[in-house]
């Protein structure tokens, strides 16, 4: 690899010596090699970098590079290079890779307007995890992701953003896997959303350097603006004719309806809800409440309201249950929460278990496996859609560019943006009349109000699942 990448001399030699066994020759070449960058080498000296990737992919180090972790009482993690990293900064040239040099991150939350309420819990706010990275162009990028749950900090703050240093920011791909070979491959749903942050600052940063937006980076524009779904989360039926019409209001077309509390409630819901938006398409989320006979008996009652579809009927893992669903019910089934990962979705397309997918990048593990994962639904003839977890601005600019390139993702967004009570960007994107102005500025095109990140920042997470108003009660999947 570093022949093909031009450089020569002590790579070989240790990648030799490690050949013919001769373990004490290779370490020693490898310790000249970095006392020779640590002296200041490093503009006289071009193949600092690939020994030290070398050393990373030999394992001969968790960490090749030093880097500083704060103190636990600090809010605002950040890993930083040792002065290694800034004397890179003068080798980089350009048209040669670009590289990450530091990578800092905030855990934030942002208070809801009210309350929402779902089949597992109640909502008070949505909690981030934002992260910037720099680069040896000089160039950053900033990524966001969902975090309702304790892993997400932690494995970023340990396996992503370590991993990330020295890292060509293109490569997208590898920083992916590679994070799923540091012993998550096999858990891979407690990697991807600490996964997806950091690969949205890497596609933002490579915009910048491009001086493209995203869109046009993931084959154009395919159309001009992005429709957002109403999305309604309330189990009394009054409540909620009430929501739809403040919505309808807003020019709202697409409306979907938290369902999934119990059978009465249920098809109440649905009524109020068709008797309220005419002809309007109307999306129905169950959120794996249902056992497959009640899923029976509950889509041939839905299907007088003539839902668009009928969203996670059952458990996340049953997929020949729904595969089943999808062979008898006229309503159309899709999957939400079966499909984080791409191997989720190459596997509902296999058992015929969905009519229409729900994809988020931070269950995917980044924005270039939902592009994958949405083109495996394309080859089928499948619709695409993006599932919400109350998307600050970076996250929300994503989806747009997802959708405004992405064929099959013909179907409104979901979006919790009406519920956010603040964000961390002067120029969050523009929701009006139920559609998303399309961000035209390179990368993700938006910036971020670093003093906003400071003044939402939290050290935890809180008021995601379970419900303090109800001490006793937690969701069972499934419930009835
Ligand atoms: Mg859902």
């Amino acid at each position: 690899m570093e022949r093909a990448l031009g450089h020569a001399g002590p790579v070989e030699q240790f990648g030799e010596a490690q050949a013919a066994g001769r373990c004490g020759d290779a370490f020693k070449n490898l310790d000249a090699a970095r006392q020779r960058l640590d002296a200041g080498g490093g503009m006289a000296f071009p193949i600092g970098l690939p020994i030290l990737r070398r050393h990373r992919q030999l394992g001969l180090a968790h960490h090749p590079l030093p880097y500083r972790r704060p103190a636990p009482c600090c809010q605002s993690h950040k890993l930083e290079l040792s002065s290694m990293s800034s004397r890179r900064e003068a080798r980089h040239t350009p048209g040669g890779a670009m590289r990450i040099t530091r990578v800092d991150h905030w855990l934030v939350r942002m208070p809801f307007t009210e309350d929402i309420l779902w089949g597992s819990g109640r909502r008070i706010g949505t909690t981030r995890l934002v992260c910037r990275i720099e680069t040896d162009a000089g160039i950053s990028g900033w990524g966001e992701t969902i975090s309702l749950i304790a892993n997400v900090p932690a494995v970023f703050a340990d396996i992503v953003a370590p991993l990330a240093i020295e890292y060509p920011v293109s490569d997208v791909e590898r920083l992916h896997r590679h994070v799923l070979g540091a012993g998550f491959y096999h858990h891979k749903r407690a990697a991807v959303m600490a996964i997806a942050a950091l690969e949205m600052a890497m596609w933002d940063a490579l915009g910048k350097k491009a001086g493209q937006p995203l869109h046009a980076l993931w084959g154009g524009k395919w159309r001009k603006d992005v429709e957002a779904a109403a999305y309604l989360f309330t189990n009394e039926p009054a409540g909620l004719t009430e929501r739809i019409k403040g919505f309808l209001d807003k020019g709202y077309e697409t409306f979907k309806v938290k369902i999934g509390f119990d059978e009465r409630t249920d098809i109440a819901l649905a009524e109020a809800a068709r008797n309220t938006i005419g002809d309007r398409a109307l999306r129905l989320d169950v959120n794996g409440a249902w056992t497959p006979g009640t899923a029976k008996r509950q889509l041939e009652k839905l299907a007088a309201f003539d839902p668009a579809y009928v969203e996670q009927p059952l458990e996340l893992d049953d997929l020949a249950g729904h595969a089943a669903l999808v062979a008898r019910s006229s309503v159309p089934i899709a999957l939400d929460e079966s499909a984080y990962t791409l191997a989720d979705v190459g596997n509902i397309i296999r058992a015929g278990a969905a009519d229409v997918v729900l994809l988020d990048p931070h269950e995917a593990g980044g924005l270039w496996q939902t592009i994958k994962a949405a083109a495996i639904c394309e080859a089928v003839g499948i619709p695409v859609t993006l599932h919400s977890g109350a998307e600050l601005a970076l996250s929300q600019s994503a989806y747009i560019q997802l959708a405004a390139s992405i064929p099959n993702l013909s179907l409104a967004i979901d979006t919790e943006r009406a519920y956010l009570g603040g964000d961390i960007s002067p120029n969050p994107p523009v929701l009006q009349h139920g559609r998303f102005a399309i961000p035209e500025g390179p990368g993700l095109g938006v910036e971020v109000d670093v003093e906003a990140l400071e003044r939402h920042r939290v050290d935890g997470i809180a008021g995601a699942y379970l419900d303090t108003s109800r001490k006793d009660w937690f969701p069972i999947k499934p419930a009835y």
